[in-house]
């Protein structure tokens, strides 16, 4: 077990925009950050978007590009240690002297070493199953976790490499021209030491497989808005174009369904997502830029579209645009097995007649709910989860980043539903909590 350990330290569990921001505040003012993230690489759901702000022309929040910089400067920080691919395994200790076992699982890939350059991912001979790529669906056993991940370099994953399973196989290391590959990388448990903690775990995604009656996995063509989101960037399977996935052509027509998950009793998530009304009224308008022929749709239950920027880009899709929104919540959808389209039946509660609409594609947003791992960190840690899983603050309006335990913090997803500059801006005012919490203990003084 190696120790790290320095006066002035912090942890912060979860490398999305929140952790970023917060690591990158505190470590410029000189405190030592480890920056704990489960992933191969930092950025959080981030990496997984389309950047579209620029194709848009309207100044909103929804793009990554103002985050890779920060990205970027982060990795390279003389005062972040960045632990990727690493598990909490336990936490003790309190307020001024945490100690936390972390996790390092091996990458097999140097990353000191390696260029990026994608040598490898070329020569390896095994095609596994790409969650991220709804378009080609497979990925190679060495490849490199997103187009935009942080940093660019691969990953084996053992369980399907013919080096792991049976000896067969070096192709990748062969082709490699750094030596980065390094079969015999190790986990290894980690011990830090630290005066604070950061808790910016972030969200998960609701699986729209349970609405059973939207077909999802089952339809080809009903994909969620995350698929949609890796389709429209630059960097995805199709380079921008928007494609059905049963036979890789352009859909003529196209239904957005918000709410899928949330505001349900029979989900058991009653809460808002709080942005989905925004980033499916971003992608309807990107699909509408890209193609302004397609027939577009979006079935609402409300609208909630605040937020700088946000009302004048709705005003834009619907009036300017010529997206159709529709109010009500589709009670099933049928796919036409012979031209694999979907006929959505929905009842208009504005006009309170029960309708029908066919298309060619259907796209999900699916409820954005905490992440599961709170659970086990509020275990290790004895802190308080509202009824929904969100970390809980003791008082909201005079102590809204503290936890229910002194010296924990948290910012961004993880309190509660909110987008990406309001992410930002709490993790800085978490910083500046844990900042003081730190300036008071060095003067030996405390605050309530
Ligand atoms: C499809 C989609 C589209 C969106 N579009 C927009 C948009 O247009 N505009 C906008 O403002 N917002 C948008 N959002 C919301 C945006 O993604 C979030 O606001 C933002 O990602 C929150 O940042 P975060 O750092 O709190 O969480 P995340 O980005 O979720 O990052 C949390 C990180 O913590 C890691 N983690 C979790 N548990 C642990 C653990 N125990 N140990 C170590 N690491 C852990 C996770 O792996 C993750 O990397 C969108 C979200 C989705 C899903
Ligand atoms: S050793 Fe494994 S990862 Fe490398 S090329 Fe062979 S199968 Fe692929
Ligand atoms: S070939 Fe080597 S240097 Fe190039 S991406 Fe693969 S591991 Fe990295």
């Amino acid at each position: 077990m190696i120790h790290l350990e320095k006066a002035g330290s912090v942890t912060i569990i979860g490398g999305g925009v929140a952790g970023i921001q917060a690591a990158l505040e505190m470590a410029n003012l000189g405190i030592l950050v480890y920056l704990v993230e489960e992933k191969p690489s930092i950025g959080g759901r981030i990496i997984e978007l389309n950047c579209s702000s620029c194709r848009l022309e309207v100044p909103m929040d929804c793009s990554i590009c103002p985050v890779i910089p920060k990205i970027v400067e982060c990795y390279h920080h003389p005062n972040i240690k960045i632990l990727t691919n690493a598990e909490i395994m336990g936490i003790s200790g309190s307020a001024g002297n945490f100690q936390l076992n972390v996790l390092k699982r091996p990458r097999f890939v140097n990353e000191d070493k390696c260029t990026g350059c994608g040598a490898c991912t070329e020569k390896c001979p095994v095609e596994i199953f790409d969650a991220f790529n709804m378009v080609k669906g497979r990925k190679k056993a060495i490849h490199f976790p997103l187009p935009q991940a942080f940093p660019q370099v691969p990953i084996i994953d053992r369980e399907d490499c013919l080096h792991f399973r049976s000896g067969t196989c070096e192709k990748c290391s062969e082709a490699c021209p750094s030596a980065a590959i390094n079969f015999n990388d190790e986990e290894m448990m980690i011990g830090i030491k630290s005066e604070a903690i950061i808790l910016a775990t972030g969200l998960s995604l609701f699986d729209p497989s349970r609405i059973k009656e939207y077909g999802y996995k089952r339809y080809k063509n009903v994909i969620t808005i995350l698929d949609l989101e890796q389709m429209t960037s630059i960097h995805g399977p199709t380079r921008g174009k928007i494609v059905r996935i049963s036979d890789k052509k352009e859909p003529k027509s196209i239904a957005f369904i918000q709410c899928v998950g949330s505001r349900s009793r029979r989900t058991n998530n009653n809460f808002c997502s709080g942005i989905c009304c925004m980033y499916t009224a971003k992608d309807a308008a990107l699909v509408k830029i890209l193609k302004p022929e397609t027939e577009v749709y979006v079935f609402y239950i409300d609208l909630r579209v605040f937020g700088k920027g946000y009302q004048e880009l709705f005003n834009k899709v619907r009036n300017s645009l010529g997206v159709n929104y529709i109010r009500g919540r589709p009670g099933g959808i049928w796919e036409d097995p012979e031209t694999r389209d979907l006929i959505i039946s929905f009842e208009n509660t504005l006009t309170q007649r029960a309708e029908k609409l066919r298309v060619e594609m259907v796209v999900l947003s699916p409820a954005l709910l905490p992440h599961p791992n709170n659970r086990r960190l509020a275990e290790f840690l004895g802190l308080e989860l509202d009824e929904h899983g969100f970390f809980k603050s003791p008082n909201p309006v005079s102590q809204p980043f503290d936890t229910t335990l002194k010296g924990v913090f948290t910012c961004g997803y993880c309190r509660g539903p909110r987008g990406i500059s309001e992410s930002a801006t709490q993790a800085s005012a978490a910083a500046g909590r844990v900042t003081e919490a730190i300036t008071l203990a060095k003067m030996g003084r405390s605050k309530a």
